[in-house]
């Protein structure tokens, strides 16, 4: 079955749509804007009930070959599907109607392993059929450098370079990128990740580099969006049991790449009731849902949950566009969405420092169940909008909330809460045996791009 074409359109409005492959490939629109589908393709429930006997990457197959199949052959889309996710995707009941979906059993222990695994195959793909070498090219305070080294590592075509500040990444962070080898190149910056950024800003506008295909697999990638919307259909396909009810799903946010994933999988049918979106301290989009007012947090707060300290997140003017309404890159309305229809699908509310650590305690104490801070918002969260709703304990509701890292990933704040130690997963031990292989320059423009020109 091959749908017919989605387009996709900028959310500035003022860029000609393109297929998905051009999307991918070019990141952001020319206008500024990001991407969207222009249609999404309908599931009935019987179908999506058919996914619970899936393995995690047959279901991916399946939603995304209703989304970009027309421009990817079924054989090659099943291939990269069950090459990019060779993991497990546990859901741990918690209470009998309450469950964990642990996103963080990837390479590099974060959900962002998702997306990341399939935006570099299918880029590898519609480049390849370009005929063309490509150059990722980015720049990473930590975490989204070693899911995006890990991710593109090994696939032929294709040579990443990621700057990072020299003495601003952790060991285990460092040694996720610099263990890699072959064609994932490492730069330690001398400087600070603002100035890794202006580096990786200026390349892309240099013309002497213009000959070289240059690709950012930033996080506005529509690329990182669809394969983020695979695990909701499976959480649900896998839990609703017999029944077709519909099921509430708490989110960890910053950018919310994650929570619109979930909007993509509800829009194609996905019985979903609500959306959780629990944020840290950082509450911008809770506040711009219960007041209509949007105002960005700078700089933003700092809170333990570091991957959500985002006070402007880039996915918003997406989530704008999904109820009708325009946002600008700056954080402007340009019109209204419909803030009913939001308000009946999303429950925004933001999660404190203290409330973080008693929900990570609370879970480990009572249930043995080991989460990190960001899992720890997501379940603080989906507490407090029960309470809210007086629902406690009186209702047969299906929740599921989403823990996005491993805890190895943060063992001081574990410690301090619980005073466990957690243990490695194997996609993270063993680092301190490997080599590492990493360039130190100076925070100088002219050396960065002779490095470029004599590595790709
Ligand atoms: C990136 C990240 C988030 C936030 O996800 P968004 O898609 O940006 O909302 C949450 N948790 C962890 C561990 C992350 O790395």
């Amino acid at each position: 079955m091959k749908n017919k074409s989605i387009k996709y359109y900028s959310t500035n409005g003022n860029s000609p749509e393109v297929s998905f492959g051009d999307a991918l490939l070019k990141g952001l629109a020319p206008d500024g804007g990001l991407y969207l589908p222009d249609a999404l393709p309908l599931l009935s429930t019987d179908e999506l009930k058919k996914f619970s006997d899936n393995e995690y990457y047959e279901t991916a197959f399946h939603v995304l070959n209703n989304l970009i199949g027309s421009e990817i052959n079924e054989t090659d889309l099943i291939s990269i599907c069950r090459d990019a996710y060779r993991f497990e995707v546990p859901l741990e009941m918690v209470t009998e109607r309450k469950f964990i979906m642990r996103l963080d059993r990837g390479p590099t222990a974060s959900f962002k392993d998702f997306a990341a695994r399939m935006m570099s195959r299918l880029m590898q793909f519609f480049s390849a059929m370009n005929n063309e070498h490509l150059t990722i090219l980015t720049a990473t305070s930590g975490d989204t450098g070693s899911a995006v080294a890990s991710a593109f590592h090994g696939l032929g075509n294709i040579s990443v370079i990621i700057l990072y500040p020299r003495d601003e990444v952790t060991p285990m962070q460092r040694k996720q990128m610099t263990t890699l080898h072959g064609n994932v190149n490492v730069i330690a910056v001398d400087g600070k990740f603002d100035d890794c950024q202006k580096l990786v800003k200026q390349a892309f506008m240099d013309p002497l580099l213009s000959h070289i295909r240059l690709s950012s697999a930033n996080s506005i990638n529509i690329g990182r969006l669809l394969p983020q919307s695979v695990y909701y259909f499976h959480a649900w396909a896998k839990l609703s049991g017999s029944t077709s009810d519909k099921v509430i799903f708490s989110v960890p946010s910053g950018n919310f790449g994650n929570l619109m994933g979930g909007l993509i999988a509800s829009k194609m049918g996905l019985p979903v009731k609500k959306f959780v979106i629990s944020t840290n301290d950082n509450n911008e989009v809770p506040e711009f849902l219960h007041t209509g007012i949007y105002e960005s947090i700078t700089p933003s707060i700092n809170c333990i949950s570091s991957a959500m300290n985002v006070g402007h997140p880039s996915n918003l003017a997406r989530i704008v566009a999904i109820y009708g309404g325009s946002m600008d890159e700056n954080g402007l309305i340009k019109h209204k969405p419909d803030f009913n229809k939001m308000s009946e699908e999303l429950f925004g509310l933001s999660i404190n420092e203290n409330e973080t650590r008693l929900a990570l305690a609370e879970v480990y104490n009572n249930y043995k169940i080991m989460l990190e801070p960001h899992g720890a918002v997501a379940w603080a969260g989906l507490d407090k909008f029960i309470k809210s709703q007086g629902a406690e304990g009186t209702d047969n509701q299906l929740y599921i909330a989403l823990e996005t890292a491993h805890p190895a990933k943060f063992p001081e704040e574990i410690r301090k809460i619980i005073n466990q130690e957690p243990a490695l997963p194997l996609s993270l031990s063993g680092l301190n045996d490997k080599d590492e292989k990493y360039t130190v320059l100076e925070n100088s423009y002219s050396m960065i791009r002779d490095y470029i020109l004599n590595n790709c």
